[in-house]
């Protein structure tokens, strides 16, 4: 069972060092989030295996890290200076804002109220009697437009033409290096680019933990194909991604693709689907897929004067702008929907609950945990042997856990989903025969709770 709140997230995100709010210690900046030792192994993992699925594993798509402020021209040509808008409103009554669409949305749903036109959202709130949710009032302004983008300026005179963007998406920095990528590399049609990293929206209204912040992490690929074959490449990644969030162990009765009417698909976009996660409060977007054409670089071709056209190698003469297929995930949604759907409470019976993070062993943020029966120095020199032995040799993430009781630290694990443990004994040492032969070790399981007793040469094989 996953979390089924919320609540139940921050609180042991935070106890066991996961998630803090951010800036805590001068009384935090709303929204902000900080991974802490383990969300960051946590999230580097998802990363990590996201890179490997994507980029290393696949002949056809190659990496790119590219800078966060560009050209402000770059967002003018993207369509971001004039598009990139929610609804605002404001409530007459105490001044609070929010986005008129999402405060909707509960009542009308996310298709009707992704179609409504600007001038429709105020009135709709007005018939639909959608209270204020800070005041309880109903009382709300003509929508107004307001650009997501954070506005910043370079260098150190503050004056016109200095203005810059943080970059609101991590696509834009692979179409404008789509030729630099694509003669160095000589990469041949279909193929991809793939980039990880933070982007930034001045959001209306965030929350939901990390779900919806002003600054998050993407893990996005654009893939070139040639005209007339996005659709087909459209297919193709909407079922590999698919595999990938279930391949998790994500459970598809939490999962569901929602296809975008025409009315709300963006401008770029010629089709678009999200995969939503049933979150606690709903379903939510966790990725997004859409054939963004030739839109965006036939745009930066006109706004740059660049030639970004493809050379057929077979055929020289032949030119081609290609078509985008786009898959976008948000890697702190990710990080989130697997922290939710790792939480289980398990009944052990008379009374005993045991809470237990069942990650996947691939991105468990600590791999193995070696524990010391007690705090006898010789006991833990062996111990700290095995620590060594094990890193050096596996190259997994691995704990040194010596306080508090045995029972005590295999729930400190459970809590932060460690599939393994190493128990260290005075029968490994050879000095006690009822814990275990000489040379050997206990090795507990997570989910089954299983503890066997192996060879400490058969120890490296056995984690692997
Ligand atoms: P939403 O409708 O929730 O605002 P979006 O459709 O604007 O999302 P995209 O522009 O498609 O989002 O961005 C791709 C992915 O980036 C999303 O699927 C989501 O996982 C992530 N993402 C977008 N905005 C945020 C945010 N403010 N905080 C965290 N992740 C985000």
């Amino acid at each position: 069972m996953p979390a089924s709140s919320l609540d139940s997230i921050v609180s042991l995100c935070k106890r066991r060092g996961f998630i803090f709010p951010g800036s805590d210690i001068y009384g935090g900046l709303a929204n902000t989030w900080d991974y802490g030792p383990l969300g960051s192994e946590l999230k580097k993992n998802v990363k990590s295996a996201w890179w490997n699925s994507f980029v290393r594993e696949r002949q056809d798509v190659v990496g790119l890290d590219s800078a966060i402020l560009m050209n402000p021209k770059v967002w003018e040509a993207s369509g971001h200076v004039t598009s990139f808008n929610d609804p605002l409103v404001d409530c007459k009554d105490c001044n609070e804002r929010f986005r008129g669409d999402k405060l909707l949305e509960g009542k009308l749903g996310v298709e009707a109220t992704a179609i409504l036109k600007l001038n429709q959202v105020q009135p709709m709130l007005m018939a639909e009697k959608i209270a204020c949710p800070n005041c309880g009032k109903c009382n709300w302004t003509e929508a107004k437009q307001f650009n997501l983008m954070f506005e910043t300026h370079q260098g150190v005179i503050k004056g016109e033409g200095d203005l810059i963007y943080l970059r609101p998406e991590t696509a834009q920095g692979i179409f404008v290096n789509f030729k630099n990528v694509q003669t160095t590399t000589r990469m041949r049609l279909p193929f991809g680019v793939a980039q990880i990293g933070k982007a930034f929206r001045n959001e209306i209204t965030p929350g939901n933990f990390t779900f919806r912040t002003r600054e998050f992490e993407q893990m996005e690929i654009e893939y070139f194909v040639e005209p007339g074959k996005d659709a087909d490449a459209f297919e193709e990644w909407k079922s590999t991604v698919w595999d990938w969030y279930t391949g998790f162990g994500i459970s598809k009765e939490r999962l569901r693709i929602r296809e975008h009417e025409k009315d709300e698909l963006s401008h770029y976009s010629s089709r678009t689907i999200d995969i939503e996660y049933e979150f606690p409060w709903g379903w939510g977007e966790l990725f997004g897929l859409a054939n963004r054409s030739d839109y965006d670089l036939s745009q930066h071709q006109k706004f740059s004067g660049a030639d970004l056209s493809y050379t057929d190698p077979d055929d020289p003469k032949k030119k081609i702008l290609p078509y985008v297929v786009e898959p976008s995930f948000g890697c702190d949604r990710t990080v989130l929907t697997i922290l939710l759907e790792a939480y289980t409470e398990e009944d052990l019976g008379e009374g005993d609950v045991r809470t237990v993070m069942k990650f996947d062993p691939r991105i468990a943020p600590v791999s193995v945990a070696v524990l010391p029966l007690s705090k006898k120095e010789h006991l833990i020199a062996k111990a700290q042997e095995l620590y060594k032995k094990i890193v050096h040799e596996t190259r997994l993430t691995v704990d040194f856990d010596v306080t508090g009781s045995i029972g005590k630290r295999y729930r400190r694990q459970d809590e932060i989903g460690t599939p393994k443990c190493v128990t260290v004994d005075f029968g490994t040492l050879g000095e006690d025969d009822a814990q275990g032969e000489k040379d050997t070790v206990t090795i507990r399981d997570r989910d089954s709770l299983e503890q066997i007793r192996i060879p400490i040469t058969k120890l490296i094989e056995q984690l692997r």
